[in-house]
């Protein structure tokens, strides 16, 4: 039995860049909805006892991998955020630390990382998730894949994720995906990020 995650933060803590009434919506009723789904598709199956990444590895494509897929790719989303408050720094933190230093050395600037994940969320056609990950050897990527899909059912490990599906920003931002992708980055908790990169 899978259940809904708690968010770390209050429901307005995201304002202006996530209203509280998205929160509700997106954490209360979408990713309740695939945890529900979740747990009725996979009673009395092999995979009733499995993580969701080991789901996500394993199941063929359809309702099983869709709903697991989408609760890692919700908990993983809604883990990486602080509240976006007038004392911290709108732009990220410069801390030092493995994820960031490597993103220097790939993309040269922290800003030019943040354009390329940007366009290619803008640029995924439909709904579906853009995503940093890493390779074995620590190597980053920026890829966008579509519905539920996700680095780990590509063997790659998940650091940071922006999900476009319209139910993630229409209330604030309508049709302004790249507005509400620009955004984000106010929210972005880095140390989050940096543990996911080192394997906390
Ligand atoms: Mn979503």
């Amino acid at each position: 039995m899978f259940t809904l995650i708690s968010l770390p933060y209050s429901v307005d803590a995201l304002e202006p860049v996530i209203s509280a009434r998205t929160l509700e919506f997106h954490h209360g009723k979408h990713l309740q909805g695939y945890v529900d789904n979740l747990n009725k598709l996979i009673a009395g199956t092999e995979f009733e006892n499995m993580s969701l990444e080991e789901i996500v590895a394993k199941a063929p494509a359809g309702p099983i991998f869709n709903n697991a897929g989408q609760i890692l790719n919700h908990n993983l989303y809604f883990t990486q955020f602080r509240p976006a408050v007038a004392t911290v720094p709108a732009v990220p933190e410069p801390v030092e630390g493995p994820l960031l230093n490597q993103i220097a050395t790939q993309w040269g600037t922290l800003a030019a990382f943040q354009k390329e994940f940007e366009t290619k969320g803008a640029t995924l056609f439909g709904s579906g998730w853009v995503w940093l990950q890493a390779d074995a050897n620590g190597e980053l990527s920026i890829a966008h894949y579509s519905g539920a899909d996700n680095p780990v059912a590509h063997g790659l490990k998940p650091i940071l994720t922006f999900d476009v599906w319209e139910h993630a920003y229409y209330l604030d931002y309508q049709n302004r995906r790249p507005a509400h992708l620009a955004a984000l980055w106010d929210i972005v908790e880095w140390k989050v990020l940096e543990e996911r990169y080192i394997g906390k």
